[in-house]
């Protein structure tokens, strides 16, 4: 016989075991299936263990500058492998916090292969025997991959994916970093301060391509006085791994194609969804370049069928896919007769990316290229931070908050920042936009002195011509 349940999340990253707890919190009968980490990508492989590894090279970059702030750091080294132990370790207790998680709301945990094998059924499959289960609703969450170069697959030896990156066999002395985006640049920031010589190739014109224009450029100067060279508008192709290192052709911006030599290259060029082998062709659930098509509360074209996550649209961030739990979860439990769930729509312009390169960047909503784009005539405000005492007080003045308005109405359009703490910050202007606040409501809060949150005051005042300290 097959165990039923209200409801069953296939995958429990960040998307997947936040929509378990939310079932459970309101009253369904909820399993989980997972067949590698509770916890994904995010808590294992990606979010969590890479802000361990940064933090180690961050704190080591202090070290090595211990003289700016008046202190000496006498025969400082790195020590790599415990440098990883210590990203495993923190990875590890996020992923027991999760299995506790899982107990205290009484979520049965089913750990194999999960494959949908009908409307409602799942089978399952681990070392114990394959099982069935039943449910009146389904999520799926079962993320993506690291996507390969098609012409050099990753061989974990001299030519890495983030999961190789993560946990290296050694340290490189001469990287290639293929790819712009945030994992790339996150991982290039941290060999380039743990002492690796860093390049970066990236294919369109300018590095982070999805940020803001000025992002990139000031990120872009920042790296390469760092010591790292950036290719932009350049393309890797051919990359062949030896015993000793791996040799690229790479074709730069002028056309031509030029050889060199690397000990190691990370390929970071985007993401494969987790849709094979799952059972969706056989229910015709649609997809989109492979990832599941969802409407704003989550649901697929199957009725009591849902997704969220990396295995459905952009972006591709651990908050989306829990936000996205959250939702699909109230809007289950509504269908189901809870009527204390009131479920909202997902507004993808109000969802924040941060990168956690040095200097951090951090953005929500529209550049102001693509403002103008979809025709706003815009106000644009720019405060630098060596106008802020903090960051001059911390020794951190490489940095800037822009500021985009919709002019009409005074609509804050999109907010983008580069510079120490920004990661932390872009929520003031997340909750701005989500409450709809207009210009007049950031310029009316008050901003605790002295911080580098009031650059982001500044960069409002700034859009009307008001800024105060520059
Ligand atoms: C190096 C790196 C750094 C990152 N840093 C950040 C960051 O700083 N901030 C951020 O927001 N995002 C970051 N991300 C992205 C983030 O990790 C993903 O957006 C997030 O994990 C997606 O969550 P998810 O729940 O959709 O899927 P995942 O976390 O991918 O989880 C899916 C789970 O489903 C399981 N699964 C798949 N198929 C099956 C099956 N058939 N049966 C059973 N289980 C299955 C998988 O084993 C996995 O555990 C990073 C990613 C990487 C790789």
């Amino acid at each position: 016989m097959s165990d039923t349940y209200d409801l069953i999340v296939l995958g429990s990253g960040p998307g997947g075991y936040v929509a378990a707890i939310r079932g459970a919190q309101l009253g369904l009968k909820t399993a989980i299936v997972e067949r590698e980490n509770l916890g994904g990508i995010c808590l294992n492989w990606g979010c969590i263990p890479t802000k361990a590894l940064l933090r180690s090279a961050e704190i080591y970059h202090y070290m090595q500058h211990a003289k700016d702030y008046g202190l000496a750091a006498a025969s400082i080294s790195a020590d790599l492998d415990a440098v990883v132990k210590r990203s495993r370790g923190v990875a590890k207790q996020l992923n027991q916090g999760v299995t506790h998680l899982m107990k205290k709301n009484k979520i049965t945990v089913h750990m194999g292969e999960g494959r949908l094998t009908g409307a409602g059924k799942l089978e399952i499959k681990s070392e114990k025997g394959t099982e069935t289960l039943s449910a009146k609703h389904i999520i799926v969450a079962t993320g993506a991959r690291a996507r390969d170069l098609p012409f050099a697959p990753a061989d974990g030896k001299r030519i890495w994916t983030y999961r190789h990156a993560m946990t290296p066999p050694e340290m490189p002395k001469k990287l290639l970093v293929i790819g712009s985006g945030a994992i790339g640049i996150e991982f290039a920031s941290f060999y380039n301060d743990m002492g690796a010589e860093v390049t970066v190739v990236e294919m369109l014109d300018r590095i982070v391509p999805v940020e803001d224009a000025d992002v990139s450029s000031f990120l872009e100067k920042s790296l390469k006085k760092q010591g790292m060279t950036i290719l932009t508008g350049a393309g890797v192709e051919e990359l062949k791994a030896g015993a000793n290192g791996v040799s690229a052709k790479i074709k730069t911006k002028d056309g031509k194609v030029e050889a060199g030599d690397y000990s190691h290259a990370i390929v970071a060029i985007g993401i494969v969804p987790n849709t094979e082998n799952i059972g969706l062709e056989a229910l015709k659930v649609k997809t989109t370049k492979g990832h599941i098509d969802t409407d704003p509360w989550c649901r697929t074209n199957v009725p009591g069928l849902w997704a969220i996550g990396d295995v459905t649209a952009p972006p591709w961030l651990a908050h989306k896919a829990s936000h996205e739990g959250v939702i699909a979860a109230e809007a289950i439990a509504k269908e189901l007769g809870n009527k204390d769930a009131h479920p909202h729509p997902m507004d993808a312009r109000n969802i924040p990316g941060c990168t956690y390169c040095h200097p951090q960047i951090a953005s929500v909503g529209l550049t102001e290229a693509k403002a103008k784009e979809a025709g706003y005539d815009v106000k644009v405000g720019n405060f630098p931070f060596i106008g802020n005492g903090k960051a001059i007080a911390l020794g951190e003045v490489e940095g800037f908050v822009k500021t985009v308005f919709d002019a009409k109405t005074g609509e804050l359009l999109g907010a983008h920042m580069v510079g120490a703490e920004v990661t932390e910050m872009i929520q003031g202007y997340t909750v701005g936009k989500t409450a709809e606040l207009v210009e007049e409501d950031f310029m009316h809060s008050v901003y605790p002195h002295p911080t580098i949150s009031e650059t982001m005051h500044e960069a409002v005042l700034g859009a009307y011509g008001r800024a105060l300290h520059i």
